[in-house]
């Protein structure tokens, strides 16, 4: 059956979500609307939406190949990609390869620290509370997730996490940390989904330690847009 876009079902702040003729997938279009500390800040980023498709494509395959469930079916056009229809976990699944952002904040420590061991935090997905930081047994106490559905994300995260890690090194980044989100099909069966992009990972270039990534829009730094379009460069080549 050739898959059809059909009407808008939903939409975020980077994308929108689509029917299709088939109730099992829908079509996420990528847009170049961006937005910053719980929405207060936004502004546009020229471009964003299709170098994003392009790098989740590219990120999700690549997990695919490594026994990764992805909600990804295909890149369909320069902002459509198709992909299984999920209902998503209301948790943000952060991992962190060195200190930045929030971590650096609450704690009080250096960006760009060191740390031991990564670290992994889950944050309950409410943009009204701001995403606030919450336990595993919070998770489970809300029936935000299941104990083994937990399990089985924590399993993946740190998977994917080793994974991107070379993966980013071998193309001259550093990863330093990401969110992802997973969702569930009717079936019940988990999928990573959402999107891998420069909007919620933190990347660093190697050497020169400069950052390529949503940083240069939060935080006014200049050149949003040439160090997407270099991220996209070195991963989608
Ligand atoms: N992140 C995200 N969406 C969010 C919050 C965080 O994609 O709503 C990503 C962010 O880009 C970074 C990582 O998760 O790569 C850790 O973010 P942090 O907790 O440091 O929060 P931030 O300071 O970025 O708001």
């Amino acid at each position: 059956m050739k898959i059809e876009k059909k009407e808008k079902i939903y939409e975020g702040k980077a994308k929108i979500l689509y029917a299709t003729n088939d109730p099992n997938y829908v079509v996420q279009y990528f847009k170049d609307d961006a937005t910053a500390f719980n929405a207060q800040k936004k502004g546009t980023i020229v471009n964003k939406g299709i170098m994003n498709n392009k790098i989740s494509a590219v990120i999700f395959k690549f997990l695919e190949k490594n026994k990764i469930p992805t909600h990804f079916v295909e890149k369909l056009s320069d902002r459509d990609m198709l992909v299984r229809k999920v209902s998503i976990v209301p948790l943000e699944v952060v991992v962190r390869n060195k200190v930045a952002g929030s971590l650096a904040k609450r704690l009080g420590m250096t960006e760009g620290q060191a740390l031991k061991t990564p670290v992994l935090e889950f944050f309950y997905k409410d943009d009204a509370l701001g995403d606030p930081m919450i336990s595993e047994s919070c998770a489970l106490a809300f029936e935000w997730a299941k104990e083994a559905e937990l399990n089985k994300i924590k399993t993946w995260t740190w998977k994917i996490n080793s994974l991107l890690q070379k993966f980013f090194d071998e193309r001259g980044v550093e990863l330093i940390d990401f969110k992802l989100e997973f969702g569930k099909d009717a079936k019940g069966k988990m999928y990573l989904a959402d999107e891998i992009s420069p909007d919620g990972c933190r990347l660093w270039e190697k050497g020169t330690g400069e950052k390529l990534d949503k940083d240069r829009f939060r935080r006014d730094l200049g050149k949003v847009e040439e160090s997407y379009e270099k991220v996209c460069q070195l991963i989608c080549g």
